[in-house]
Parts: structure tokens; sequence; C-alpha cells
């Protein structure tokens, strides 16, 4: 405190003199009584003086009270210095007061000894002395003045009385006035105290209030008997209340309830919060409830109570929080382009479901694949690939119907789950519409795409469900599916996984026959249909399987292009048939198959650069055989390649022409040199005058097209014959002229110079 008097706190010297203050009415109280008794004394004794003193002690008190009526004192915004004054100005009057006082005793037991004077002036002594501590403690002036002053008069005139007894009860009087002095001390530090302990616990308050107030959480604390007795501003606006005060005195219930009637909270929710958080009030301990409010927000209340101590309820919002955990949750559970479940929380979902309901239904899992998916990537760019996923999980979804779960697995594959079918047929009829109407070409950002998809399924029955194993049966029969040629559906079959396992086995030791060079070439001789002798020979390889046998390329390839290992593949055969045709008289070249995965890369292009380098064969001897598949997966990328390998001088021919989109039209715009036409052509073309036709012309197209024409699958010799009279290829190839030989026997072969015509009968596959 900043000002200070005699070392009392300024404030504390302030509230004393205010105490003066305190019923100032029993000063005109006492002076009346003081008077009356001197008036009585004057009217007994006659004597003047005491006349004198009942004016003087009349004058005195009013003028007393006068004084402590001073508006100062009650005002707000009173001074220590106007305490001050205050003061002094009534110490003075208090004192004349008590000096007639004093002057009323000295009169009445040694001037003018009256009995009557003398036991009133001791009544007024002690009343004096009990008033002064009572009312006058204020002011220590004040008290050793009107004590002093009203009581030592009379202890002396009972000393001066000089008799044993008023000797004895004068002196007797003296320890009082140290008694009064102490008490009036002592009552001033009491007060003292107490006002510096409202002091520190005013401060205290103001602090707790500014905490509680600027405090972002709500916050609400009950008493023993369950009623609120803090509330803090926050707690009002949240729970839309005018001010913290209307909180108080009302029940957690109450406020819950007024929620209700704002309807802020529903019942169930204010019932189900109250619940929670009653108990914990009631019970001690702590506990948190999340509570939604109606208007979507999120608020977490949390209480804590305990025996003896007040219960508290904080609660904070925390809607952000929770979108935001909702969000991620949403981002773990949810595909995040086509909004799907994703593969956890497919799992999760048919969990679900499979725990209710009838346990002997059946359940069907299917699992979707976009056919040829990577070429929409690949050829348009993966924005429209995204673009046909989300067409796609659209159709899915609308066509799966309410009770089917869709789900995306990633990639283009997505998972459908039937819960409750009740046959196979069912579910056949089913995805058969489902296919229908999905079937649709779709426009993804201008692209028309042809929508097509192959699907696998497996069926079970409820309590038998055992999701892994569906999905690696719907796999089989999807993988199924795509090898019988897309666009459809299959549903598993026992043999599926035998033919599955089988492959299995079949591709790891296919890998280590690779890995170990086991696998071999045989050459087939190309023939020059105007000289009928050897101009090339095409390598093919052979892989002989321990158990197995002869297994055929046909099988073998398609696996090593699977398995990402066709390429060791072309590199062996590359190198394997340059180095046995250099061994070949000049005018004899090879020729090659390359895989369409070999031109998903330039290293094809430094393979065959190695093979003509390590084997030192002219690259005009070499041609190597690309089919059509390999050139459409990456136009450009392919048509670059195979300019580089042009650039070398290397040949160029496209395989198996007519199998498959037979398009010519592409053919200009490659470096091509060679159109090799497939066998079946050459089905039915010495009886049927169509096929004859079209073999005819197909010729006479690419000729004009200025490639070189080789017509493969001559088996017999009335192909020979309707080739040789009329079709006039450059080059024929096929089993009339011998299965493909070892390179050995090439060499023997060219030695003859000349082909042997084989038995007409030959027709199946050769061997090597
Ligand atoms: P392709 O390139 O069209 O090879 C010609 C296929 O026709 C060979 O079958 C050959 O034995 C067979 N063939 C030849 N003359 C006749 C005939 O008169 N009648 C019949 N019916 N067939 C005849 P092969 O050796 O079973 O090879 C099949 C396919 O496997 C090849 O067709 C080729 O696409 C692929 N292939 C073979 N070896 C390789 C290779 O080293 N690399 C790659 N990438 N593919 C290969
Ligand atoms: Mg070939
Ligand atoms: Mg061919």
């Amino acid at each position: 405190m900043p000002q200070k008097r005699n070392d009392i706190p300024a404030e504390a010297y302030i509230a004393y003199v205010r105490s003066l203050a305190n019923d100032a009415a029993t000063v005109l109280l006492g002076g009346a009584l003081h008077a009356s008794l001197s008036a009585t004394v004057y009217i007994n004794t006659e004597m003047p003086a005491y006349l004198w003193l009942t004016l003087g002690l009349i004058v005195a008190s009013v003028s007393r009270y006068y004084i402590l009526r001073n508006k100062a004192l009650a005002g707000s915004d009173l001074t220590v210095s106007e305490a001050a004054k205050v003061e002094f100005r009534y110490s003075i009057i208090a004192s004349i007061h008590a000096a007639f006082l004093g002057a009323f005793g000295f009169f009445g037991i040694y001037l003018f000894p009256d009995d009557f004077a003398e036991i009133a002036s001791i009544a007024i002594a002690m009343g004096t002395m009990i008033s002064v501590v009572g009312r006058n403690y204020g002011s220590p002036r004040t008290v050793v003045g009107a004590t002093l002053l009203s009581v030592f008069p009379i202890a002396l005139g009972l000393v001066l009385r000089a008799d044993a007894s008023h000797f004895v009860l004068g002196l007797m009087i003296l320890p009082f006035i140290s008694v009064i002095l102490k008490s009036s001390k002592h009552i001033r530090s009491v007060l003292a105290t107490a006002i510096d302990e409202g002091n520190k616990a005013r401060k205290l308050a103001s602090r707790f209030d500014r905490a509680l107030n600027t405090m972002p959480n709500g916050l609400v604390m009950f008493d023993d008997a369950g009623h609120a007795v803090v509330a803090n501003h926050e707690a009002a606006v949240l729970l839309s209340f005018p001010t913290p005060q209307h909180l108080l005195g009302r029940t957690l219930k109450a406020l819950l309830l007024r929620c209700v009637a704002a309807k802020l909270l529903t019942r169930e929710e204010c019932l189900r919060t109250l619940d929670q958080l009653g108990r914990s009030l009631k019970e001690g301990g702590d506990s948190k409830v999340l509570v939604n409010f109606a208007n979507g927000r999120f608020f977490e209340f949390s209480a804590r109570g305990g025996e003896g101590s007040l219960g508290v309820i904080t609660f904070e919002e925390v809607t952000q929080r929770i979108e935001a955990e909702r969000q991620i949750r949403n981002m773990a559970r949810f595909d995040s382009l086509t909004g799907l479940p994703n593969r956890m929380h497919f799992r999760e979902i048919v969990d679900n479901v499979l725990s209710l309901g009838d346990v002997s239904r059946m359940c069907a899992l299917v699992i979707f694949d976009i056919d040829d998916f990577k070429q929409v990537n690949d050829t348009h760019g993966h924005p429209v690939g995204d673009g046909l996923i989300f067409e796609m999980a659209t159709r899915l979804r609308a066509a799966a119907g309410d009770k089917a779960i869709v789900s995306r697995f990633g990639g283009d594959e997505f998972m459908l789950f039937f819960d409750g079918i009740a046959d196979e047929r069912e579910l056949a009829s089913r995805l058969d519409a489902l296919f229908v109407s999905i079937g649709a070409p779709a426009d993804v950002s201008g692209h028309q795409l042809r929508v097509s998809a192959s699907a696998g399924a497996s069926v079970a029955l409820a309590f038998a469900v055992d999701l892994d194993s569906m999905i690696v049966k719907a796999d089989l029969a999807l993988y199924k599916t795509k090898a019988d040629g897309k666009d459809g559906w299959l549903l598993f079959a026992p043999e599926m996984d035998r033919a599955f396992r089988e492959k299995q086995a079949l591709k790891a030791e296919l890998r280590r026959a690779i890995e170990r060079g086991d696998l071999r070439a045989v050459y087939q001789p190309i023939i020059d249909m105007k000289t009928m002798k050897v101009n090339s020979c095409e390598a093919l390889a052979r892989w002989t399987h321990p158990e197995l046998g002869e297994v055929s390329p046909g099988v073998f390839i398609p696996l090593a292009e699977d398995m990402g290992i066709i390429s060791l593949v072309s590199a062996s055969m590359l190198r394997v048939a340059c180095q046995e045709c250099a061994k070949w008289p000049d005018g004899i070249g090879v020729s090659v198959n390359l895989s369409a995965v070999d031109f998903q890369s330039r290293a094809i292009v430094d393979v065959i650069d190695k093979a003509l380098r390590h084997s030192g064969l002219s690259p005009d001897r070499l041609e190597i055989e690309v089919t059509e598949t390999a050139i459409l997966t990456d136009k450009v990328l392919t048509r670059s390649i195979l300019e580089e390998i042009k650039a070398k001088g290397v040949g160029i021919a496209l395989d198996d022409y007519g199998t498959g989109y037979s398009n010519l039209s592409y053919v200009h715009s490659l470096p091509l040199d060679k159109l090799k036409i497939d066998q079946s052509f050459l089905s039915g073309v010495e009886t049927n005058p169509r096929s004859f036709d079209l073999l005819k012309a197909t010729v006479r197209l690419a000729r004009e097209m200025g490639l070189d024409v080789t017509v493969e699958g001559v088996e017999t010799m009335q192909h020979l014959k309707v080739l040789s009279d009329s079709v006039r290829p450059d080059f024929l190839q096929g089993f009339v002229f011998g299965p493909p030989l070892p390179a050995s026997g090439i060499v023997e072969l060219a030695a003859r110079n000349s082909v042997g015509i084989a038995a007409p009968k030959q027709s199946r596959r050769a061997q090597g």
C-alpha cells in the first residue's frame, strides 16, 4: 500500500477512522446520559460547577457527533490526510468530553464529596473505559486522551480522599488504564490483520476470477448438494446463458436440460452425458465424455469429483479435432480417388456383416479387374486412367445394388461382396446383369474408352467364410477369365486351383532353366520362293522339362513374359543365333523372335549390338521378328527403337500377321522390311476360293507397301502348289520343308544346297 501513517497501512488507517463513525448516535446517547447524571448531581447539590459541566458535556457530545457525521468519512474516496484531519478533531473533542467526565468525578469524589456523584462518576468511568475500547479503538490518540482525562482524575480524587478504602479503590482503577490501552491496541491489530487478509483474499479472488474468465474452457463447480457455485464466462457462452451468474445455484441436470430446451442437445445425449458426469461427481474420480451437440459441434466434458471437495466440470469445444480425426479415419479407410472402402475397411465391413444374420446364407466375393488398363494409362496418361477407374467405381456401385459391398483394392482392381444370395444361379444372373450395365463406352476427358472388365467369383456359406481364401479363389477365377480372353467372369472351380499351382511350379522351374541356360535354340529354314533354296532360318526356343518333356514355346514364352524374365530369353537367343549363323554360308541369315516386352526399353538395342559384335555376324544377315502387340503397346517408343535397330542394317519382320489387329495402315509409319503371314491364312486355301483370295490380296497389298512376304505354316504339297502357282510370296516357311533343326542340321542343309520336301502328312508341331 503506497500511503502509510505511523507504520499503519493507509487502508487500515482509513478503516480505523471510519470505524469511529460506526453507531455515531451512541455518542449522543452517552452524552445525554453523562449530562443527565451531572444535572441530577446539580439538582441535588445546587452547585453551579455541575451546571457548567452538564452544559459542557452536552456541547462536547454534540460536537463529537457532528464531527462523526462528516460526509467524507462515509465516502469511498476518503484520503489518509482527510481521515487524519477528522481523527485529529475528533480526538480533541473526545478528550475535552473525557476531561469533563474526569472533572465530574474529581468534583464528586474529592472537591465536593457527594455519595451519588461518587457512584455516578465511578459508573461513568467504567462505562467510558468500555466504550473507549469499543468505539474509539480506531484512534489511539483518542483512546489515550479519553482514558487518561476521564479516568485519571477519578483515581486521583479517590487517592486524595486519603482514607484507606478510597485510596485502594483509586489505585485499583489505575491498572485498568493500561488494560484499556492494550485492549484497544489489540483490537486495532485484529482489524489490521482482518483488513490485510481481506485484501489478500480479494486479490486472490480477482486473480482467480481473471483466470477463470479468460480460460478457453467452460468451467462449473458444484457444491456437495450438487448446485453450481462457480461458473465462468465461457461456460455461460457455451451453454447459452446470458452471464455466468445465471448458472449459479443450478444442478448439472438443470444445466443440461436447459441445453435440451435450447435444442442444443438431444434428450438421449443429455441423459447419457448426465449419467456419466453425474456418477463421477458423486463417486469421485475423473471421467471424460464426448458430447455431440445438435448444431454439429462436439464438446469434451471432463468431470472431477471427490469427497468433501467441490465437483468440477470443464468442457471445451473439440469439433476441429473430431473433424480432423474423422478425416484421418476416412483417409485410412476409404480410397481417395473413388471414395470406396479400401482393402482394410472392406474387411471390417464384411466381418461386421458376417457377424449378423443367418449363418447358413450363401455369400459371394467377386474380384473385378479392368481389361488392358495399363494400355489406357500408357496411351492416354494417368489422369485419364484415374478417370476410367472413377467411372468404373461409379458404375459398379450403381449396378451392384445397396446390399453389395463395393471396394477398391488398389490399381484397377475392385472387390464386391454379396451378402446373401440364393445360389450360384442367382449370382450368375446378377453378374451377367452387372456386366451389361457397366459395359457401355465411357467418355473420360473427351476420350471415348471401351469399358471392359474381367471378374472372378467365389462363394461360401456365411459361417464358413474365410475372406482370404475366398479372395485367393476369386483371384484364380479372375486369372482364368483373363487367360480365356477377358471381358467376362468365371466362378471358381477346384481345377483352377490345380492349374494355378501347376503353373506356379512351372514358372519356378522355367526360371531355373533360364538361369542355368537350359533353353536351346532350333532353326527352321525359310525358303526363297524363286530359287527354292534356304534364304534364312528362324531361331525358335526349346525347353525340355525333366519330367514333362518338351514344353511348347506357346506355353513358356508367355510365362517368361509374365515373370519379367523374357529379356533374358531374347538376349540368349540373339547371342546363340548370331554365333551359329556366323558359321553358316554367307547367303543364309537368321531371324530371332523378340517379345513385346523387349520394346519397353532401349536396352534391346544394346543387346542386339552385343550379339552382333561377339559373333562378328554382319548385321544384314540378322532379322528380328516383332508382333503387332509389341508395336501397338507404345507406338512412339517402339518405332524409335525399331528405327535404331534398322539403322544398324538389321532386318525387321512383322510376325504372325493376321492373328492380331491385322491392320496394315500403321505399317506405313514403321521401318519394316517383311511381313510374315500367319499359317492360319493357309487353312482351306486349296479348296476355299475366299481363303485363297484373302491370302492373295494380303500378299499383293504387302508387296505394294514395299514389303517382302513370308508365308508361314506351309505344311502340305497342296499349300506349296497354290503358293508357287498363283500366290507367289517371296519366302516360304513350314513343315513341308522339314521340322526346325539343331544348328548343325542347318550347316548340313546348306552344304546340300537344296531343301527336301517333307512327307505331306507332317502337320504336328515340331519339337526340334
Ligand atoms: P512364330 O514366331 O510364328 O514361329 C513359328 C512357329 O510355327 C513355330 O512354332 C514353328 O515350329 C511353327 N511352325 C513352323 N512351320 C509350321 C507348319 O508347317 N505348321 C505348323 N502348324 N506350325 C509350324 P513354335 O516353335 O512352337 O513357336 C511358337 C511361337 O513361340 C513362335 O511363333 C514365336 O512367336 C514364339 N517363340 C518361339 N521361340 C521364341 C523366342 O525365342 N522368343 C520369342 N519371343 N518367342 C518365341
Ligand atoms: Mg516368328
Ligand atoms: Mg510366326
